[in-house]
């Protein structure tokens, strides 16, 4: 495990420190954490509270196995297995061709002024596409994910591209950092897919890991967007299946994180899908990209015509965390 780790993680249960060993962290009040290929699994129980992904479950039986069930670590020149299998889980269905066949990490672009080395804390980072980002802008990227798989696979993508970055595997809800230290927290198409009771949760959390003065920049999906709207119908037509998008109303967005987070802007992220980026145009076939460009064209657009944002699909969330 990367010891520059133990400088910021706490027992996710009372946010007490942590001690270690080569397997195992235990905190101040013998809470034991498993290491597992050097990411600790910083998780609750989930007999003490319902996991969010089902991935959770496989990353804590991971820590109680000698053989656990691990993607392996990509060659020199390969691309992640892991990446590659779930780039459209992760980047959304314009990926959907490339499942399987990834030859390039799909790396964003982050719509923050340059890091300086200020601390970023990215909530559901999976294989870590937007904390490379971060690293790239100058920041100290920390990504969380309840995933083992794409914990490690973050691992792999960092090291191969010459990032430096920290990951570990803990809950948004229950984030197993200390209080008052993140100067930049960001989180993107993760606590869209949350129970709305469990994205305040989540908040109530940044809020408290993000330090005075600090900043968090969210993703959500707005209810109104006109791929929303299809989605939304065709769910009441087929039905829902697990980790499902839940939408909510602009206005609603901007009650819940002033209440849970602090002082709070809408911007538009994009039109007619959930993970448009216009830096990844080049991995897209021309259809999505003619998407794509129309996305990016609305989005420049809502910044002189503010009503636009009411009939995006994608809204970020920008908050400026107050001194009480
Ligand atoms: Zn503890």
């Amino acid at each position: 495990m990367d010891t520059r780790l133990l400088d910021f993680i706490v027992c996710p249960r009372d946010r007490s420190a942590l001690r270690g060993s080569a397997n195992q962290l235990i905190c101040d009040q013998g809470h034991a954490y498993g290491i597992v290929d050097g990411v600790p699994v910083l998780l609750v129980e989930e007999t003490e509270v319902p996991f969010t992904h089902n991935l959770a479950r496989h990353a804590l039986q991971s820590t109680r196995t000698d053989s656990p069930d691990l993607v392996p670590a990509p060659q020199d020149g390969e691309v992640d297995a892991f990446v590659s299998q779930w780039i459209a889980a992760t980047n959304g269905s314009l990926y959907q061709h490339l499942v399987g066949k990834l030859q390039e990490y799909p790396i964003p672009n982050l719509r923050l002024p340059p890091g300086n080395g200020r601390l970023f804390l990215e909530v559901g980072c999976n294989w870590g596409r937007w904390c490379i980002a971060a690293a790239r802008a100058g920041y100290r990227p920390i990504g969380i994910d309840p995933s083992l798989g794409g914990i490690r696979a973050a691992r792999h993508v960092a090291r191969q591209l010459g990032v430096d970055a920290l990951f570990v595997v803990g809950d948004g809800r229950y984030l197993p950092l200390r209080d008052n230290t993140i100067d930049q927290a960001f989180s993107y198409s993760v606590l869209q897919h949350l129970s709305k009771e469990n994205v305040r949760i989540t908040l109530r959390e940044i809020r408290r890991v993000v330090r005075p003065g600090g900043d968090s920049l969210i993703q959500m999906a707005n209810k109104l967007g006109p791929r929303s709207i299809y989605n939304q119908l065709r769910h009441l037509v087929v039905g829902t299946q697990g980790f499902e998008v839940r939408y909510w109303l602009p206005g609603e967005l901007l009650s819940a994180f002033r209440q849970e987070l602090g002082p709070t802007k809408v911007e538009v992220d994009g039109f007619f899908s959930l993970n448009p980026q216009i830096s990844d145009l080049r991995f897209l076939p021309r259809k999505y990209q003619a998407v794509v460009h129309a996305s990016e064209a609305l989005r420049k657009a809502s910044r002189f015509l503010p009503p636009l944002r009411y009939a995006a699909d994608s809204l970020y969330l920008r908050t400026k965390k107050t001194a009480h």
